[in-house]
């Protein structure tokens, strides 16, 4: 049943607290889907948008990791983007961006992810209408352009919700690795991406996987995350990190050295793990004025291939979501969804994510 109105957690500025609005429901509008929100993850992007890191329109709704159950499937959507019908009540993912129209970067240069006018769930004014469009609420409308997924039922929610996020980065920033069978790969950071990123690598057939992040809780988990070896940054300095690396990765470093750490510092020193030929992909120095000095003279000398990353082609959301359902038994994704918050606590949650008292927060609205 649809209600007339419904609750949605917005903050009026910058680290402001949240608080609950009504706005209204409609029924969805042709191409459109509304979702009753059934748990929606904090990303670290969306606090940096509440910390003011990088402009995000206000009063905001965040919250882009999310899954619900179809309230009502607006006309002409009738299959998920694998081909599978939609009905109501069933339990879905979607992918975190939607684009308002056809153009030369999703047609020409199948980009559709850097369209002019790419807009995200939970990155818009909650008095932008339709309102409902982020995860910190209790309904979220779908727009037309995004990629649908119907979730398996043996999937957690725990286990579902940062598919379309988290999931679906990582398997883009190793598909732009090409982390291939036998490749050795470092990843900096053991965050959220880190983790899948080293299990992604795994089930791509990397031979080795080498994890660096100065937290020893998060070393931890990498180990159990695909993580053959993990080194601590704060340990050692720039030289002895490399002479590790390479030491684990021989003859000449690694074969794919992937950023997700989010410290342009971390940047210099990737390049010196990288082997001759090797690939070095960002995907973690998200924030404007993330500058660093490098050396330009070793990527020439070392032919390294540098990428960035940015959000994930539709592919990569099916990919994602087929990875954690068929490695759910070797990798245990369902405990890195550790807290959960009901919507009149989305507050407490940002805080105790940003202090990383809880590695993945949950909203339960
Ligand atoms: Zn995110």
């Amino acid at each position: 049943m649809i209600p007339a109105e419904a609750w949605v957690a917005a903050y009026a500025e910058p680290n402001a607290p949240f608080e609950l609005h009504r706005f209204p429901i409609r029924e969805p509008r042709p191409g459109e889907v509304l979702v009753k929100v059934r748990m929606c993850t904090i990303c670290r992007s969306d606090i940096h948008s509440y910390l003011g890191h990088r402009p995000n329109p206000v009063p905001g709704v965040l919250g882009h990791e999310i899954i619900g159950h179809v309230a009502a499937l607006g006309e002409g959507v009738r299959r998920d983007m694998r081909g599978d019908p939609l009905r109501e009540g069933d339990r879905i993912t979607w992918s975190e961006y939607f684009i308002p129209g056809d153009d030369y970067c999703t047609e020409v240069l199948d980009l559709p992810q850097k369209s002019p006018g790419v807009d995200k769930y939970g990155h818009m004014a909650a008095t932008t209408e339709p309102h409902h469009h982020g995860g910190f609420g209790q309904f979220c409308y779908i727009l037309p352009k995004s990629w649908i997924l119907r979730l398996p039922n043996d999937l957690s929610d725990e286990e579902a919700t940062p598919v379309n996020c988290g999931v679906a980065t990582m398997v883009c920033i190793t598909e732009q690795a090409e982390v291939g069978l036998g490749d050795a790969v470092v990843v900096q950071g053991l965050g959220l991406l880190g983790l899948y990123g080293a299990a992604i690598a795994k089930a791509r057939g990397a031979r080795l996987v080498v994890g660096i992040d100065g937290v020893a809780a998060r070393r931890a988990l990498g180990l159990r995350f695909g993580c053959d070896r993990v080194l601590d940054p704060t340990e050692m300095d720039e030289a002895a990190m490399v002479e590790a690396v390479k030491a684990e990765c021989r003859p000449g470093g690694a074969d794919a050295v992937i950023e997700v750490c989010g410290d342009p510092r971390a940047i210099p020193v990737g390049l010196q793990m990288a082997r001759s030929g090797g690939r070095y992909v960002l995907g973690g120095v998200v924030n404007p004025g993330s500058t660093v000095t490098i050396d330009a003279n070793q990527i020439v000398r070392k032919l390294i291939t540098l990428r960035g990353v940015h959000n994930y082609h539709p592919r990569h959301l099916l990919e994602a979501l087929d990875f954690v359902a068929g490695n759910r038994q070797r990798f245990p994704f369902k405990e890195l969804v550790d807290g959960r918050y009901g919507l009149d606590q989305v507050g407490q949650a940002m805080r105790d994510a940003a202090d990383r008292k809880v590695l993945r927060a949950a909203i339960v609205p």
